[in-house]
């Protein structure tokens, strides 16, 4: 089964409407390639960043977050149905950020999921264990307790319109990658865990590995089998590096 690259980057509460003209700019000297490129502004930017790119589809809009309510009372919260007023694809879900700041379960990233799919954004589920975890051998089953919420709330047809990204929490923002071999690993372990519902979905289903990744390691991160592109974080404020990591994808 091919399936197609994702390399997308999580600017995070980054920028400046000054810094993103500029970044947005370099992006779109991208050759035309075989995988995605996405990028995450943070909210504010969504607009200029449409506008920056004008009628080019080069790279796919998309958004951070969302609120797993629909409308009301909630200072602060951004609604799936406001973000269909912008040309948003992806949308993040279950960042370790969201979950370990400000302490969004497995039940809230599930109801999130939910509302994203109900206005047809495809949502980016982000897994992954923290380094005791991975240190006491919880790092397959802790994967598959934070998929298992989604699957319990949306069932395993709503993984046609899902991508998974697996990110080690020690490996986000630390310098400290997976190797190649630890990612495959675990990115197998997820794909049969899928299987276990659907055979069929679980080769469709695209996992992209997020944690320190860099131009100088994707390519071999891009080599394994099971690993569908990148989630990249801090090396996606540079548009030169992300776009060699883009390029790696193919
Ligand atoms: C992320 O925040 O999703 C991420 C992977 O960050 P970094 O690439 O900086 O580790």
């Amino acid at each position: 089964m091919i399936r197609q690259k994702i390399v997308a980057g999580n600017w995070k509460m980054n920028g400046s409407a000054e810094s993103i003209k500029n970044l947005v700019d370099g992006l779109l000297k991208a050759d035309q390639s075989n995988s995605e490129m996405v990028v995450f502004p943070s909210f504010p930017y969504l607009h200029l960043f449409s506008t920056l790119c004008g009628n080019s589809d080069l790279i796919k809009l998309a958004a951070q977050n969302v609120s797993e309510k629909e409308s009301g009372a909630f200072t602060g919260e951004v609604s799936a149905a406001m973000l269909q007023d912008f040309d948003v694809k992806y949308v993040l879900v279950g960042h370790s950020e969201r979950r370990s700041i400000y302490g969004e379960t497995d039940s809230i990233v599930a109801l999130k999921v939910q509302s994203l799919l109900k206005k047809n954004f495809t949502p980016m589920l982000c897994i992954g264990e923290t380094l005791e975890e991975r240190e006491s051998g919880q790092t397959l089953s802790i994967c598959e307790k934070q998929i298992q919420a989604v699957l319990d709330l949306v069932g395993i047809e709503a993984f046609n319109n899902i991508v998974i990204a697996y990110e080690p929490v020690w490996a986000i923002g630390t310098g400290l990658s997976a190797t190649p071999e630890q990612a495959q690993e675990v990115h197998c372990g997820i794909r049969s865990f899928i299987a276990k519902s659907s055979e069929s979905i679980a080769q469709r289903v695209q996992i992209l590995y997020g944690g320190s990744v860099k131009a100088s390691t994707s390519h071999a991160l891009f080599a394994m089998p099971d690993i569908d592109g990148a989630l990249v974080g801090g090396a996606s404020l540079d548009a030169e590096e992300f776009l060699e990591i883009v390029k790696a994808a193919g």
